[in-house]
């Protein structure tokens, strides 16, 4: 189902380290210099797959360079920007190694971790997470979002999702294959890599700073990746307005006995618009917010029924088994 044809299993690096890039020209060099080293003295055969996700910056032209150095550090060159899921998946489609690792660019994700992820693998783990034992090098603000959301998903979507893990973890190609063949188009890595099952495990770490450039994501793109991992893991927010009709249905009916009860047995005309407007305005504000929840899951299965490619592939570099048809541009189902 992999885009990629296989290569022979004597043909394949142990391990494949997936980076997805976007206007990243600042880090990269450092990158490689931390994790280049580190992957030689595990021993293992490897090899990093970069994916430029439409950068507009010289990330191209500095990954080339170092393809030229390296051919273990190979390009996928993305059309544009596609996000990061989708910078990721292509990565993954391309990703050769019987072990994978995603990291970020910037240096945030310890590349010296890598050797106690392999070491778990070693001893039978299919899935190794990266924990972060804390959130210090963040700002408040996105802690506290971070913490909120990790929350609001593991109440709702009935997945062991780890909070405080990013992308960064060992993937073992048998959970890989099974992730890269789900035909859903709103990927959340994070939540498929808890989902999938089999054997897990994590590791600690202390995430640091970035070492260059900027964070991509700004309050707007958390908040949709976030509606993204909730809807994509979870249909209780479309249950939920259901039971609030009811509750409110119920309170309702108490009102009206209350009204003719007081009709009845009172002389006092009923009391004014206030309390009209009141729950007009509230039931009016309920309504809207469930059409809109019930809007947000319509808008995805709209997403999927369309079945466009998540990405599409400008250009790939280094690469054995090369495709420039189509299929391999889509994620083929
Ligand atoms: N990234 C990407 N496409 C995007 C946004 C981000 O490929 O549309 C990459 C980015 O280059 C980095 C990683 O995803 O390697 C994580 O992004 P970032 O460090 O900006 O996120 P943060 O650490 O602030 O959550
Ligand atoms: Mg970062």
């Amino acid at each position: 189902m992999t885009p990629s044809t296989p290569l022979p299993d004597s043909d394949r690096p142990t391990l494949s380290v997936v980076t997805p890039m976007l206007n990243e020209e600042a880090t990269i060099d450092a990158f490689f210099v931390r994790l280049c080293p580190i992957l030689d003295s595990t021993g293992l055969t490897w090899e990093i797959v970069c994916v430029d996700d439409g950068s507009t910056d010289r990330t191209l032209e500095v990954l080339r360079t170092r393809h030229a150095q390296d051919p273990r550090i190979r390009i996928i060159s993305l059309s544009r920007n596609f996000g990061l899921e989708g910078a990721l998946t292509a990565g993954f489609h391309h990703a050769q190694g019987r072990g994978v690792i995603p990291i970020d660019a910037d240096l945030q994700d310890p590349p010296e971790l890598i050797p106690q992820l392999i070491a778990a693998w070693r001893e039978g783990a299919v899935v190794v997470h990266a924990v972060r034992a804390d959130r210090a090098s963040d700002s408040w603000f996105k802690r506290t979002t971070a913490n909120t959301f990790y929350g609001v998903l593991r109440k709702l979507g009935n997945i062991d999702l780890l909070a405080n893990s990013a992308n960064y973890r060992l993937i073992d190609r048998q959970a890989l294959d099974v992730i890269n063949a789900l035909p859903e188009h709103d990927r959340f890595f994070r939540g498929l890599a808890a989902w999938v099952g089999f054997r897990q495990t994590r590791i600690y770490y202390t995430r640091e700073a970035r070492v260059g450039g900027k964070s991509k994501f700004n309050f707007c793109r958390m908040w949709n990746y976030s509606l993204d991992g909730i809807t994509g893991f979870s249909t209780i927010p479309l249950r939920f307005w259901g039971y609030v009709g009811v509750i409110i249905s119920l309170l309702s009916l108490l009102y009206a006995v209350y009204t003719l009860i007081y009709t009845l047995f009172t002389d006092a005309t009923v009391p004014g618009w206030a309390s009209l407007m009141v729950v007009m305005l509230f039931l009016g504000g309920i309504q809207l917010i469930s059409l809109g929840v019930l809007g947000e899951y319509i808008g995805r299965l709209y997403q999927e029924s369309k079945n466009r490619p998540l990405y599409v592939v400008k250009e790939k570099i280094g690469f054995a088994h090369d495709h420039s048809d189509t299929a391999s541009q889509s994620r083929d189902t």
